[in-house]
């Protein structure tokens, strides 16, 4: 039976990249992916600028950028409770959040995944596609099987790495447990295309009514919109006329700009998913570790899991520098992913009833809210954790006192 140092289950964002990473380092790698071609899932499209430093120090940031990577540098929210010049004029530079990175990356999702899979498979790893994972045996003796067609294989391997999305097998194989959250609300995503009008380099985000947008431009016209309603609308946007009717809800009287998405054409699958947050304790057994959305998810409202996700693959790769792969060598990374993920749970709650809550009391506290940061910044130090990393606020940013601070008396 064939053996390697590390089998890989899973070839999305987090296991190519790691994969990459290893096999640049001359590990034997097998990264296995059950989809022959990657499609449009309506996943994430948007880094980070600390995760986009995340994928230079991890060396991939070039590999994106030569696939066609594409910054954002500014952002406006706009609000139902301000006109469209006063967001305009509150118009945030996104250079700000990280050294050496001039905002936030987007690249198509099926597209960033196909490139770190080629990336890992120029490098050395052995990927195969269309391999679905069908048992793994965690352990001592770390064991992989799974069909590629009708046949069956199996490999064994020093270590399994879970990077096998929400509903990892590896996790449940390792008998790692999920906690989960609440849903706080629903979030569709559509990719667009023919949004001409729509500045290249300008993100936005704006609630009115019962809809909160936001936009992330991809250049050339493309650009991957979400919008986030209330849990009780879950039939709002089914249907053949889904589409239509979803892009009919970017027209806002306070975000007059929304017209140039209203009126584009989609270019993908419109898919709505309930938004809430997801972590393990130890991401880690004996002989398997878990990497991005497999070891737990953030609420996609801030748009973090590829930031997340490619910060699991450094910590994890740079332990795998070293010659202890025993599970207490990863003890560090279910620290520092705890902590980090408690972090960002913290923001992406206070991002979610700030902004996906709807009805006058909602309004009047995003206006308070508006007006109160203006006096004291602090109001706002949840969102320098999104765009800036989980350590750029201090702890007391991440205490349920803050969290009534920010909230106000609404
Ligand atoms: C609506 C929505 C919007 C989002 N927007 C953003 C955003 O803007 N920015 C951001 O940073 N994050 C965003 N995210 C989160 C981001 O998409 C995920 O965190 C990220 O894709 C996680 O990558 P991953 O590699 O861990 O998992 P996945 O992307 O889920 O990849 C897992 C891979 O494993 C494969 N696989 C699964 N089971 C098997 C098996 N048995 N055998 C073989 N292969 C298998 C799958 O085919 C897949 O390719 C969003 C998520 C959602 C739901």
């Amino acid at each position: 039976m064939a053996r390697h140092d590390v089998i890989i289950v899973g070839g999305g964002i987090g296991g190519s990249a790691l994969a990459a990473v290893l096999a640049g380092r001359g590990v034997d790698v097998l990264l296995l992916e059950q989809s022959e071609v990657y499609e449009d899932r309506v996943r994430g499209e948007w880094i980070a600028p600390w995760g986009v430093s995340e994928t230079k120090r991890v060396g991939l940031y070039d590999v994106l950028m030569a696939a066609g990577g594409h910054h954002l540098t500014r952002h406006i929210t706009y609000d139902e409770s301000r006109t469209p010049a006063e967001a305009e004029a509150r118009t945030l530079p996104l250079s700000i959040f990280a050294p050496d990175v001039p905002g936030p990356l987007c690249i198509g999702n099926p597209h960033h995944c196909q490139t770190l899979f080629d990336e890992a498979v120029r490098r050395g790893a052995q990927g195969r596609r269309g391999a679905q994972v069908t048992a793994v045996q965690a352990g001592a003796s770390p064991r992989v099987s799974w069909m590629e067609g009708d046949v069956e294989h199996s490999a064994d391997c020093r270590l399994i790495v879970g990077a096998d999305g929400r509903t990892s097998a590896v996790r449940e194989a390792a008998g790692i447990k999920l906690h989960q959250d609440k849903p706080h609300h629903w979030f569709a995503g559509l990719l667009l295309e023919g949004a001409h009008d729509w500045p290249d380099d300008l993100q936005a985000i704006g609630t009115e009514g019962d809809f909160n947008f936001l936009a992330f431009p991809q250049g050339g016209g493309r650009v991957r919109v979400y919008g986030g309603y209330p849990l009780e609308q879950k039939r709002r946007f089914a249907g053949p006329d889904g589409a239509k009717a979803f892009l009919e809800a970017f027209r806002m009287d306070s975000a007059p700009l929304n017209a140039a998405l209203a009126d584009a054409t989609p270019a993908g699958p419109l898919l709505s998913y309930f938004n809430h947050d997801s972590w393990t304790d130890q991401p880690f057994g004996e002989g398997v570790v878990l990497v991005g959305d497999a070891a737990g998810w953030n609420d996609p409202i801030v748009g973090l899991g590829l930031s997340i996700t490619y910060r699991d693959v450094r910590i994890v790769s740079d332990i795998l520098q070293g010659d202890d792969w025993s599970p207490a060598a990863f003890a560090p990374y279910a620290e520092e992913r705890a902590e980090r993920m408690r972090r960002l749970r913290f923001a992406a709650s206070i991002t979610s009833a700030l902004d996906c809550e709807f009805g006058d009391e909602a309004k009047a506290r995003r206006r308070d809210h508006f007006e109160r940061t203006g006096a004291d910044p602090s109001l706002g130090a949840h969102g320098f954790a999104v765009m800036g990393g989980p350590e750029m606020a201090p702890p007391e940013i991440f205490t349920e006192e803050h969290r009534a601070k920010v909230l106000g008396a609404h």
